[in-house]
């Protein structure tokens, strides 16, 4: 029993062992499945990535459809699309294979086969138990057969026993008869000696009968007594072999519960671990039906993309076929499209040649007719026209009454001008009047068009006239902030013949020169105390010219400021007081603009003479002597000259004397035929040089009326009156020293001019 009860004892622990084992085996499946569904979360994950990377590819790709490495990129999608779809296959096997694997668990998994060995092993324990509950029951029937020895064995003792207790009964009943019998022969004594004898000898009889007796009743005691020893041994025996029986039996029985015990264990912990068994499996097979749907809907959503997918690269296909085909039609249309391009570029462009030639022509004509258009407004307007300027009453003017203003004006006719001189308001009507505010680019407008006019081949004279500080130099020259004529009227000619210079070319030179006492000096000489001639040209052109008077071509506004400063510079270092020497004599701006068409050759030269007159005022008044006097009467020569001219031409006489002097002389082609001359009339508003306003203007007015009365168109006046007579009716009309010079008789001119001016009121 014992052995038994160890060697299960050690049956127990190996099964326990074996247990443990089981459940590591079991964990360690339960982790293979982990990783199993881990692997397959991973494939999915790169699977989406995939998915992802492949949008974007997409997206990128349509971002760049019309691209030239299109096709790649579409091989290059097509290709990992179809590596895709065969992942998504191997992926759909997996998936199947898992599901199988879980619908028919454990088929033939090494667990199942763990079970069955544990299960035949329980039966096997449980055929040892059996076993031992048979040696158990063996051992029960030898108990019961040595129990019923013992049995028997006490029955055999009891039976002795009786036995004994019979032969004692029938010893001690013969004692008892044989003292019985003693007793009765000691009452009868003769008898008794006899009797003693007899009994005696019977006694010696008895007494040996006694003493075999009494020494079997000894033999006998000694036997009951040896029986009543093995009795009571046997008793012992009998008790200690119960004990040892009750002792088996408790061991049997806490052995027996042992076993029912650890067979129950076995049993719970086989539930157990049935349970739990199932239960790892149940929550594998639901963790991995979770991560199935995860996984049915991951591949739902890859195969919605994928759909959503293909229609786009089916789209790109097409679209990239399409392109192809554009691609390749592309050579073939473009060269059509060149083709028709330059079939209609050459007509086009035969037909702009055409249409230039027809603009050239009518270009021409309108060139000419401009010219002609031209010519008659300026006829109408006058070939001479007279403008007015008064400048501001400056610093230099003073203060008090002779510094007041006596100059008003016309609100409603700009041509039209009011002197208050000695009391009476005298009024002149010129082509147009600037009153003081008139800012130089407002002068320069009125002039534009004269300048402009050079370019297309007519000569033009501007001159300044008044008497010192009118102005002149301002309006001529001007400031270095606010340019005069000279400059704005090279900078306008400038900009025009860039404007033209698409079929013109054009050479724009200056010269500059200065007229004192009659002599003609160049103020860009290297020589200017040089006195110049003016000579005809020898080709018999009848053009005049000047040997030796330096020209510069000029091409930018930079170097017409050079030759200004130049000549300013020039005529500083010549003169010990220039203010003066410049009132006293003419200084001259010539611009030649020499153009040539292209187109047809045509060759043009326009003369631009800017002048800035010697002061008007009568300086022989004074009583002048000497040098001065001289200055004054080549003044008052050259400035009575330049009127005789003016009127001469003007009043479009036969003979114009331009020899006078040589002002008019040098300006002679510039005066005549064509030509266009405008004077500007410098006057001062001051109160305190009315008088020579006076006479400024009244030379305007004249200079101005004599073309417009029909009569003085034919008229055959001799002479412009001179500078005296110009002063009309004022006190000191009579000739005085300072400028007389041969002239028709004052009153003469001054009647005539009076006609003149009344025949332009009645004319209108
Ligand atoms: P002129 O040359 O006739 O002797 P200036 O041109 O030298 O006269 O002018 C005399 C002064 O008057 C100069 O200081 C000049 O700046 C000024 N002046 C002339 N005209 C104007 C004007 N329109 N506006 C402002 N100042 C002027
Ligand atoms: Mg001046």
């Amino acid at each position: 029993v014992m052995a038994s009860m160890a060697h299960l004892q050690k049956e127990k622990l190996r099964l326990q062992e074996e247990l443990l084992e089981l459940q590591e085996k079991l964990a360690a499946r339960e982790n293979n499945e982990l990783s199993l569904s881990l692997q397959l979360q991973g494939q999915v994950e790169t699977l989406k990535e995939k998915l992802l990377e492949q949008a974007q590819e997409i997206s990128r790709l349509r971002s760049e459809l019309g691209g030239t490495d299109a096709e790649k990129h579409r091989d290059l999608l097509a290709a990992e699309n179809e590596r895709l779809r065969q992942e998504m296959k191997a992926c759909e096997g997996e998936l199947r294979e898992l599901r199988r694997q879980q619908q028919a668990p454990c088929r033939d998994c090494p667990h199942l086969q763990e079970n069955a060995g544990l299960q035949e092993q329980l039966s096997q324990l449980q055929r040892e138990a059996e076993e031992t509950r048979a040696k158990l029951v063996e051992l029960d029937l030898e108990v019961q057969q040595k129990t019923n020895r013992l049995a028997e064995v006490e029955l055999r003792l009891k039976d002795s026993l009786a036995e004994r207790a019979e032969e004692e009964e029938r010893l001690s009943r013969r004692l008892r008869d044989s003292q019985e019998t003693i007793a009765s022969l000691k009452s009868q004594p003769q008898q008794i000696k006899y009797i003693i004898k007899t009994v005696e000898v019977e006694s010696t009889k008895a007494k040996q009968a006694l003493c075999e007796t009494q020494s079997r009743n000894q033999y006998l005691q000694e036997q009951v007594g040896m029986q009543k020893q093995v009795l009571k041994e046997m008793e012992q025996q009998l008790q200690s072999s119960q004990k040892t029986e009750a002792q088996l039996r408790a061991q049997i029985m806490m052995y027996e519960a042992e076993l029912e015990r650890a067979h129950g264990q076995m049993l719970e912990e086989m539930q157990a671990m049935e349970e739990e068994k199932n239960r790892a499996i149940e929550e594998a097979f639901s963790r991995a039906q979770v991560e199935m749907k995860a996984v049915h809907e991951n591949l739902a959503g890859v195969r919605t993309n994928l759909l959503t997918l293909q229609p786009a690269l089916r789209t790109l296909t097409h679209d990239y076929n399409s392109l192809k085909r554009q691609v390749r039609d592309f050579p073939l249309l473009l060269q059509e499209t060149l083709r028709s391009a330059r079939a209609e570029i050459s007509q086009a462009i035969e037909e702009v040649h055409s249409t230039n030639r027809e603009l050239l022509r009518k270009y021409r004509r309108e060139l000419q007719l401009r010219k002609k258009c031209h010519n008659e407004l300026v006829r109408l307007k006058g070939n001479i026209r007279v403008f007015g300027r008064v400048r501001p009453i400056t610093k230099e003017d003073g203060e008090g009454p002779e510094a007041a203003n006596a100059v008003t004006f016309d609100a409603d006719d700009d041509a039209v001008l009011h002197l208050l001189h000695k009391g009476k308001q005298v009024s002149f009507e010129l082509d147009k009047v600037f009153p003081p505010q008139a800012s130089q680019e407002e002068v320069f407008q009125e002039v534009q068009a004269l300048v402009t006019s050079c370019i297309d081949g007519y000569n033009v004279c501007i001159f300044a006239y008044g008497q010192t500080g009118a102005g002149k130099t301002y309006t001529m020259e001007g400031t270095a902030a606010n340019p005069g004529i000279n400059q704005r009227a090279l900078q306008l000619l400038f900009s025009e013949v860039r404007g033209k210079a698409a079929d013109w070319d054009y050479a724009i030179t200056v010269s500059a020169a200065e007229i004192y006492n009659e002599a003609l000096r160049d103020l860009l000489g290297k020589e200017p105390q040089e006195k110049l001639e003016i000579k005809l040209c020898p080709d018999g052109s009848g053009q005049l010219y000047v040997p030796g008077l330096t020209e510069f071509r000029v091409q930018s506004v930079e170097d017409i400021n050079k030759v200004f400063e130049f000549g300013h510079v020039k005529r500083v270092t010549e003169c010990t007081n220039l203010n003066e020497h410049s009132s006293r004599s003419h200084a001259l701006l010539i611009v030649t603009v020499r153009g040539l068409d292209r187109s047809t050759g045509l060759r043009t030269t326009g003369k631009l003479n800017l002048v800035d007159l010697a002061g008007s005022e009568r300086v022989g008044r004074s009583g002048a002597e000497g040098s001065r006097l001289r200055e004054a009467q080549h003044i008052n020569k050259s400035l009575s000259a330049l009127g005789d001219v003016i009127y001469a031409l003007r009043s479009r006489q036969g003979h114009v004397p331009f020899r006078n002097s040589k002002l008019t002389y040098l300006l002679q082609d510039s005066l005549s035929g064509d030509s266009k001359t405008l004077m500007m009339v410098q006057v001062s508003p001051a109160e305190k040089n009315t008088s020579e306003t006076l006479c400024s203007l009244k030379f305007a007015e004249r200079v101005r009326s004599v073309e417009l009365g029909p009569v003085s168109r034919k008229a055959e006046l001799g002479s412009w009156p001179s500078q005296e007579h110009l002063e009309g009716d004022s006190p000191g009309s009579a000739a005085p020293p300072g400028r007389g010079h041969a002239s028709p008789s004052p009153g003469q001119l001054s009647s005539r001019s009076a006609s003149i001016r009344r025949k332009l009121h009645t004319s209108g």
